[in-house]
């Protein structure tokens, strides 16, 4: 999608949509789908608690290389897939049907500290 095509104003704020698909990566905490690069550079837009951004180790722990299909999610809140993969609540953008990877035992205490819960099917 060109840039101009999708009018900043008029719809719901969206996570950035990845610009390659090499380095694709899903965060294993909401599956959000964004390159390495666009994790690093403004973390995960649903999962701001993990503090991504300018953290390549933080990165590397939350997301995963190994995830299956994408979903484009425009309007989560109408979606009956956002609904099925319980992320109507996430900000629009692109998502993994399924994510392969496990968060390492720091990062879930760190998310069961903060009140947030990860996916566990
Ligand atoms: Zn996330």
């Amino acid at each position: 999608m060109a840039r101009d095509e999708y009018d900043e104003d008029a719809g719901p704020v969206h996570a950035e949509i990845p610009t390659t698909f090499r380095e694709l990566r899903a965060c294993m905490v909401c599956s959000l789908v964004k390159t390495y690069s666009q994790f690093y550079e403004s973390g995960c837009d649903n999962c701001t608690v993990l503090n991504m951004q300018d953290n390549r180790q933080r990165v590397t722990d939350c997301t995963t290389a190994y995830f299956e299909g994408m979903i484009a999610m425009m309007q989560p809140r109408e979606s009956w897939v956002a609904k099925w993969r319980r992320i109507g609540r996430h900000v629009p953008g692109i998502y993994a049907v399924s994510v392969t990877g496990e968060l390492t035992e720091n990062i879930k205490k760190y998310l069961e500290d903060n009140n947030m819960t990860y996916c566990q099917d």
